[in-house]
């Protein structure tokens, strides 16, 4: 599920055209790590790439990077909708002695976005 670095790098390229390219092999190297831990796949990455070039202004900080992984992803991460421990609300009771709480179920994971029904019509982030 991971992407090669050459790859990114590889894509990262057709941002060059930007004003303010990172100008040192390390920050250069930062910019391919936070697409490596956002990217589900290349055509992800690809697609974050088409969604950089659609914002206009320099090269982006990696927040923006966030934002139009965010809104191209197909995947998220989220409780199992139909978990039998929490109902799928993601979170379950637990007792400790006199002490309750309510503590992450163990259902969380990578899962199509399509089975978070609040998330139809993505596109809040980076227009
Ligand atoms: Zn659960």
């Amino acid at each position: 599920m991971s992407v090669s670095k050459p790859f990114i790098a590889a894509a990262l390229k057709r941002l060059n055209g930007k004003p303010f390219p990172p100008n040192t092999a390390e920050a250069m190297a930062e910019v391919v790590k936070v697409i490596e831990r956002l990217a589900e796949d290349e055509e992800h990455v690809t697609r974050i790439v088409d969604k950089v070039l659609t914002i206009p202004g320099p090269y982006p900080e990696p927040a923006i990077f966030s934002q139009c992984a965010e809104s191209t992803a197909t995947l998220t991460y989220m409780a199992d909708p139909l978990c039998s421990q929490c109902g799928g609300c993601g979170f379950r009771y637990r007792k400790v002695g006199a002490y309750g709480y309510s503590a992450k179920c163990d259902c969380w994971a990578r899962r199509p976005k399509s089975l978070r029904p609040w998330a139809m019509g993505d596109g809040a982030y980076a227009g």
